[in-house]
């Protein structure tokens, strides 16, 4: 994808299971070819930006050689699907049937088009928007929800259903989204929010979840996040969403060299709460440096307070509604209260006036 600063590249890395070693060449590879920023979006994705026309190539085929990358349709899976003690069923074998069953049909599905298959445990995929979510309810009940209409449904008939909507969705065109089939509405959509963060316990050991501050890394912080793991003996990573990282089988002590780093490890850590993208230091479109000024304002955040700071009013990192969105301009920074980066502002703040924004609790 053209981006304001590059081409940008998504990474579907297959079951988003990484080793050290990976994520370290990954990290050296964005160096060479991109900018070295690297990011774990809000669906867990791997992202590297500010490759260029001539290096876009060289960096798909050297990754394309480090990882399995998913094609297709885009099946997701909680990250710790099979391994989360909470979850009502395991939702693996029935995503890959559904993954198989459609490689046919993949071509007339748009790229957007995404199926949750949720086994419903700790850390489930409630917050994220698909247009068929399959979600295990019981022992062999599971609902199917397609474009705001949801029922329940027996779990050996999912895979049948499943791709009954999928070729309805297909029928319809590549632009065809399950919201607009017949009788469907697009329903308001669940935000609640889970974190990844913190430490998990697994059917056979724990994972030690940290995160992304802002959703991004460069390329140092993370490979020497990488040589810490290595060092404690960690052989994977699963990526998680709302930028996650999970360490399997990690000690106490990896969680304290993340935090150095400079890594989210406390689900109170303000910068949870924050949104921003590049802004200024990578996108043309930047008025400001909204992940450094992100940063700046994290300490003085309210408390359950949501903060985008956005570079230009496109709103990339974040669009929808925040509590409180700092939109860089020409002149200084848009103010808007619970709306999105597009909306008008309600003021014009100077760069001295952001730390009282921030503060002021919303609702
Ligand atoms: S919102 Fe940020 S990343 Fe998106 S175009 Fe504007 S400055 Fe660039």
């Amino acid at each position: 994808m053209q981006t304001g600063d590059g081409l940008l590249a998504r990474l579907r890395i297959k079951g988003g299971r990484i080793s050290p070693a990976q994520l370290a060449r990954i990290a050296a590879l964005a160096a060479e070819h991109g900018n070295g920023l690297i990011e774990i979006t809000a669906r867990g994705n791997l992202q590297v930006r500010g490759l260029t026309p001539a290096s876009a190539a060289p960096f798909a085929r050297a990754t394309d050689a480090l990882v399995k990358i998913e094609r297709g349709l885009v099946v997701e899976t909680p990250p710790l699907a099979g391994d989360d003690p909470t979850e009502i069923d395991d939702p693996r074998p029935l995503a890959a049937s559904i993954r198989a069953a459609a490689t046919l049909l993949s071509a007339r599905l748009g790229p957007k088009v995404t199926v949750i298959v949720d086994g419903n445990g700790r850390l489930n995929l409630t917050a994220l928007k698909a247009d068929i979510r399959l979600t295990a309810i019981g022992s062999s009940q599971w609902a199917c929800s397609v474009g705001g209409r949801s029922d329940v449904i027996l779990r050996n008939d999912a895979l049948m259903i499943t791709l009954r909507h999928l070729r309805q969705i297909a029928d319809l065109g590549l632009a065809a989204r399950a919201t607009d089939l017949a009788g469907s509405a697009a329903t308001p959509h669940r935000t609640r929010s889970i974190s990844p963060i913190g430490i998990l316990p697994l059917r056979d050991t724990t994972a030690t979840g940290i995160a992304l501050p802002f959703g991004s890394s460069d390329h140092a912080a993370l490979t020497a996040l990488a040589d810490a793991a290595t060092h404690h003996g960690i052989t994977e990573f699963r990526l998680a969403p709302h930028h996650g990282l999970l360490a399997i089988g990690a000690p106490p002590a990896f969680a304290a060299e993340a935090a150095a780093l400079g890594f989210v490890t406390a689900s109170d850590d303000p910068r949870i709460r924050i949104s921003a993208c590049i802004g200024s230091d990578g996108c043309a479109s930047g008025h400001i440096p909204a992940r450094v000024v992100a940063a700046r304002l994290a300490p003085y955040l309210a408390p359950e307070t949501s903060l985008h700071v956005s570079g230009c009013t496109k709103g990339c990192a974040h669009p929808r509604r925040a509590d409180v969105t700092l939109v860089g301009q020409p002149d200084g920074y848009g103010l808007v209260i619970s709306g999105m980066a597009g909306d008008t502002p309600q003021a014009l703040l100077r760069a001295d006036q952001l730390e009282s924004a921030a503060a002021h609790r919303q609702g």
